[in-house]
């Protein structure tokens, strides 16, 4: 793609995939991004993965929406798959008066409680700020939320619960200063690829990588100890280990003592968890167990970092615990080279998350149940109180649907009828609506279901702050405009808003990011014009020439008396457990070329070119038993649904397993994962489903 001498303009943008948050150059030529370089962030420092590089394309795509659409009186049945080339048979063309009005009106007239929201974590954190706005200044109530539900929601969760914030205590680059790093349910390699560039130095350099995985992820080459436990058995393997931390009286009693609370209640909680019992529970034998435990506590400098595998359980919350009270009791937490970080999914869940986009929370994690912190933000919107209850969560509004009082949603960049679990379920909730209205770039598997389609602007089109898993809010350019008549999504949400009664008049989102401010410590000396200016600032920033504080909480934590407290776990099996007719384990999630809901990369020449085609992954010997050659197809049968899809061989998963990517639409893996949730962080168990595995015949 592109010619690299070719281009009239550089302009400097951030990734749009995942949350590692690198820096790049979009070069354009004529209109449009002929390539794309990287440049120094703070969290690349020049490099990118394949997806940064060659994952643009789809900005240019025939399939772009470039006028609003409205659902023809005529049309088939909602849900039927639109061709998103040829779209007139469902939908016609509007102005944006016209669409616009339609949009607002179908979701006024159903109003109040009847309305929910799903906003985006691809879309920046003025967008995100402006979205949740919208639902509780328009409609009185807090049921907004976006994909953090089903992402590192229960880490967020056990982070607020212990350490009093949800974000990562330390960036990842600090590993540079560890020896010894805990990578655990995350497969960086192909999720976070230069945050795994930055793993595998650390190696180079004799640091200890200590991997734990039910799949034998691509870090295995470069660790120390290699714990390939049974898929769901997180919480015996970790306090396992924080037994032998206990009975070795390897802990920091200094720290305990002087930053944490509950010590005495973990500790005689973690008795019953001796490494020679949990082996049997989570197979990582006893002496490997003890050996980590001597390995981690023994550190002078070290880390942990956890993805989904963590925290798409319904023990999600519980897992996180785990990790929180190991580098508790280490005191590994506030120094250079230590702390915790839950690797973020995409470009800015982080940012949306903080802008206020989830049920529960306010801008900042502030409660949406405490009255002055109500007062403030209706103050600074010049409007009326809202409910003080919080929202209903992701997979709620689909059940909500399903009975009856969720009526209409505004979809801002989701998607949903391939993102929420057990899909069909949210399929009928979607066809069950009076009103949906879908803002979004392409016609995705959601706007099947559309009333209104909003075109919006892909990153390269818009402007705007995000916020990588880091902590640093970073600054998005326009590089080219939106194609036809789309627009940015920040200028949509403002003309929906005034057709709601909002009476807003945003010009610009550097407008909207100064009235974040006003209700946003985090980003205390954190200035659009700096941005500007610097490109990027970590969070929390103590000065206006602070670069931001890459570790927090040496002195304290924001919590009742500056203290991070023990939070014991106890194991709890997952919901659906195989047995003789589903006798295997299913695990989501993704691979290195393709993003999500794959509407992007599935649309990117280079990306779709390398992995063209729906695949999931066995072991060598399972195909065998199965009867299946390499590339062969299997059906997949859970409680839910089933699916035919290609399988590979893969000594990396247990013979129990497979694993299944979840970015294809036509062997969609959503279809079937179980949607039991984690009672705290209402995730979903997007990690473990019992399933049949049969050869298939394709014809
Ligand atoms: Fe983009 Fe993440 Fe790859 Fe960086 S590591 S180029 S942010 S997808």
């Amino acid at each position: 793609i592109g010619d690299s001498a070719d281009f009239d303009e550089e302009v400097k943008s951030i990734c749009p995939f995942c949350g590692v948050g690198c820096q790049i150059s979009l070069k354009v030529k004529d209109g449009k991004v002929k390539y794309v370089d990287g440049i120094n962030g703070p969290a690349n420092e020049g490099r990118l993965c394949v997806k940064g590089r060659f994952g643009f394309d789809y900005i240019h795509h025939d399939h772009r929406l470039t006028k609003p659409l409205i659902r023809r009186d005529d049309a088939p049945a909602k849900g039927l798959n639109v061709d998103p080339g040829n779209w007139s048979e469902f939908f016609r063309e509007a102005t944006w008066d016209e669409a616009l009005d339609v949009a607002a009106k179908g979701l006024r007239d159903i109003g109040g409680r009847g309305v929910a929201g799903f906003g985006s974590a691809k879309c920046t954190n003025e967008e995100a700020y402006l979205f949740q706005k919208l639902i509780r200044q328009g409609f009185g109530h807090n049921n907004v939320d976006h994909c953090t539900r089903l992402c590192h929601a229960s880490s967020v969760a056990a982070l607020m619960e212990n350490v009093g914030s949800g974000a990562v205590t330390a960036t990842f680059n600090e590993i540079e200063n560890a020896d010894v790093a805990i990578v655990i349910g995350a497969n960086p390699v192909e999720n976070h690829p230069v945050a795994a560039t930055f793993f595998k130095q650390f190696t180079k350099r004799g640091g200890k990588l200590i991997v734990m995985d039910p799949r034998g992820v691509g870090l295995r080459r470069f660790a120390s100890h290699m714990l390939q436990f049974r898929p769901g058995t997180d919480v015996s393997m970790l306090n396992a280990i924080m037994h032998v931390i206990v009975e070795e009286k390897l802990y920091d009693e200094q720290y305990i003592a002087a930053y944490t609370e509950n010590w005495e209640a973990e500790k005689a909680h973690l008795a019953d968890f001796t490494p020679e019992k949990m082996a049997a529970v989570c197979g990582i034998e006893a002496e490997v167990l003890r050996d980590v435990a001597r390995t981690f506590a023994g550190a002078k400098a070290a880390m942990i970092f956890w993805g989904m595998g963590v925290s798409q359980h319904i023990h999600g919350t519980d897992n996180a615990r785990c990790l929180i009270s190991l580098a508790l009791m280490t005191g590994q937490v506030g120094r250079p080279g230590s702390g915790l970080h839950p690797l973020r999914g995409q470009n800015n869940v982080q940012g949306a998350s903080d802008a206020g986009l989830v049920p529960m929370f306010l801008p900042d994690y502030q409660s949406v149940m405490d009255d002055g912190v109500r007062r403030a933000f209706t103050e600074v919107w010049g409007s009326e109180d809202f409910s003080a209850q919080k929202g209903l969560t992701v997979t709620e509004i689909m059940d909500a649907v399903h009975e009856g009082s969720i009526k209409g949603i505004y979809v801002l960049g989701e998607n949903p009828a391939m993102s929420d679990p057990d899909v069909e379920h949210a399929r009928d909730a979607l066809a069950k609506l009076e009103h949906l209205v879908v803002q979004d770039i392409f016609i995705t598997e959601t706007a099947n279901y559309a009333d209104v389609i909003l075109p919006a602007s892909a990153f390269a089109e818009k402007s705007g702050t995000v916020t990588n898993t880091n902590r640093q809010v970073q600054m998005g350019r326009r590089a080219v405009a939106p194609p036809g008549e789309a627009r940015e999504d920040w200028w949509i949400e403002v003309e929906l808003a005034k057709r709601l009664g909002l009476g807003w008049s945003y010009e610009s989102p550097a407008e909207v990011f100064a009235e974040m401010k006003l209700n946003m410590r985090s980003l205390n000396n954190i200035t659009w014009e700096r941005l500007e200016r610097e490109n990027a600032v970590t969070y929390p920033s103590l000065s206006e020439t602070d670069p931001g504080q890459a570790i927090v909480f040496a002195d304290g934590f924001p919590r009742p008396d500056g203290r991070a407290r023990f939070t014991p776990a106890s194991i709890i099996a997952p919901d659906d457990v195989p047995d003789a007719d589903f006798p295997m384990i299913l695990t989501t999630g993704r691979q290195l070329e393709h993003w999500h809901t794959g509407s992007m990369t599935r649309r990117s020449t280079v990306l779709d070119g390398l992995e063209p085609e729906a695949n999931c992954s066995l072991h060598p010997s399972t195909l065998r038993k199965l009867g299946v050659a390499p590339g062969g197809h299997v059906r997949l049968t859970t409680k839910r649904g089933s699916i035919e899809i290609m399988a590979r061989e893969d000594r990396a998963v247990s013979p129990d397993m497979v694993f299944l990517p979840f970015a294809y639409v036509e062997a969609a893996a959503n279809i079937l994962t179980n949607p039991a949730v984690d009672p705290y962080g209402k995730i979903p168990e997007f990690k473990f489903s019992a399933v049949k595995v049969e050869a298939a015949v394709v014809v």
